[in-house]
């Protein structure tokens, strides 16, 4: 058995958070917008776990569906069986999701759900007799999981670059961040829409009969916050139908609420063929993800004599009981507390409190849109460890918040329960930090 306090014999077996051994981070509890530290602090949650726990921490209603779950029916195998709470839990999701996107498959993660998402763009235009549409378009910037679909369609080159030759035939549209044209922005910035056009410069290069599928992120999330630009994603939209492309949301992060309506592609008045999800599904409480699929598209493919999916994808743990039951106690707090409602309410508040932010040291930009928020610090010219993840660090250990970083970026993510107070105290906890940064 290993001690509480011998970190070095933590260190080794669980080798997932690289900083921790220079100066550990310990949590023990969470409760709604906090989480306690082993000897007690609070410390604010200004992300939500990671992008996750939207309905806030060990929500009472949540743990007592996961216990009385657990005691009724503890697994479910998703080739044999069905079971209440997996398909309540769709029809639930399908009425939630836009449009015709009325089909659900079950996974356990983000990656999944994207390498998901690409297999059944592969298998529609199999099941159509164009199985040569196999190119796959992602963006720069684009962060889709881990799985090697995910890094493949992922517009990060780190993540990518020590796994061989990946999925072939993969592009990359422009990200759309433009400091100069979108400094300090609250939404969607007004420049970049133009942007979209890109995708015609890859369908002039390699003809739409090769090309499957785009997918994007509405909001880049986790490479800095990058909103869309205004009229971008219905101009991807509307490339993608003039060319007979597949067009993915991946919602991992923007979905249940996290810009103010139940899906990003709501907002954005914009209808994908597939919407990935994970995270706030369940609030972050037991590993789950999915992909909604449009009617015509299932059909299609679930109508093909070989091309029934059930025979060729699918996960041990897909639709698992107990991450339903957490799913759908989860969606009763989203609707019976208004919580998307809320978080469009807030928005206004939210981002005057963090664009409040401005005028203090090596901040060089902020960037809001529904409850996510961005702060790019200025990295430090002689390099001794950027002042982001020392923010972060100091942030928890010294001023009691918890906060994402994503290299000179600070995102921020809170609970959707927040508060107007608990917002004013994040930002009253960020200037401290951000001026002992400087
Ligand atoms: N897609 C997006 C947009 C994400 O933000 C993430 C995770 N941050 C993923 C996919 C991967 O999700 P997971 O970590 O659950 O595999």
């Amino acid at each position: 058995l290993i001690a509480p306090n011998d970190l070095d014999a933590w260190w080794l077996p669980f080798t997932a958070n690289r900083s921790f051994k220079q100066r550990p981070r310990m949590i023990a509890r969470a409760k709604g917008m906090y989480y306690y530290t082993p000897d007690g602090r609070e410390v604010i949650d200004g992300a939500a776990g990671l992008w996750c726990c939207n309905a806030g921490h060990n929500r009472d209603e949540i743990t007592a569906a996961i216990q009385a779950q657990a005691q009724e029916l503890d697994y479910s195998p998703a080739f044999q069986f069905g079971h209440a709470g997996g398909f309540t839990l769709a029809s639930r999701l399908a009425q939630l999701a836009p449009g015709d996107l009325n089909h659900v498959f079950f996974c356990n993660s983000g990656s999944e759900a994207v390498d998901t998402a690409l297999k059944v763009a592969l298998a529609y235009w199999n099941a159509k007799g164009q199985g040569s549409k196999t190119r796959l378009i992602g963006r720069e910037r684009g962060y889709h999981g881990v799985g090697f679909g995910g890094i493949s369609v992922g517009g990060i080159v780190k993540n990518r670059q020590f796994f061989g030759t990946l999925l072939a035939g993969v592009d990359h549209l422009p990200h759309t961040y433009n400091r100069a044209e979108q400094a300090f922005s609250r939404g969607e910035p007004e420049w970049g829409a133009h942007l979209a056009d890109e995708l015609e410069r890859i369908v002039a290069l390699h003809d739409a009969s090769t090309i499957a599928a785009v997918i994007v992120e509405p909001m880049a999330g986790s490479t800095g916050v990058l909103p869309p630009p205004k009229g971008y994603l219905k101009r991807l939209r509307e490339i993608c139908d003039k060319h007979g492309i597949l067009l993915i949301f991946d919602e991992v992060i923007s979905g249940f609420g996290r810009l103010g309506t139940a899906f990003a592609a709501e907002r954005y008045g914009v209808i994908p063929d597939m919407i990935t999800f994970a995270k706030g599904v369940n609030s972050g409480t037991v590993p789950m993800g999915g992909v909604l699929v449009r009617e015509g598209l299932y059909k299609t493919f679930m109508n093909g004599p070989d091309h029934m999916i059930e025979l060729f994808h699918g996960y041990t743990y897909s639709g698992h009981p107990l991450a339903c039951a957490a799913a759908l106690a989860t969606q009763d707090i989203y609707r019976d507390e208004k919580l998307f409602e809320r978080a469009k309410a807030l928005e206004p508040v939210w981002a005057d409190a963090i664009h409040s932010l401005k005028e203090l040291p090596n901040v060089l930009d902020i960037r809001t849109i529904g409850l996510v928020g961005a702060i790019d610090l200025a990295s430090r010219p002689d390099a001794v460890g950027k002042r982001a993840f020392e923010a972060m660090d100091r942030g928890f250990q010294e001023y009691g918040l918890m906060m994402r970083i994503t290299g000179d970026t600070i995102a921020l993510s809170p609970p959707l329960i927040i508060t107007e107070e608990q917002i004013g105290e994040i930002v009253d906890k960020l200037t401290k930090v951000i001026k002992a940064v400087a």
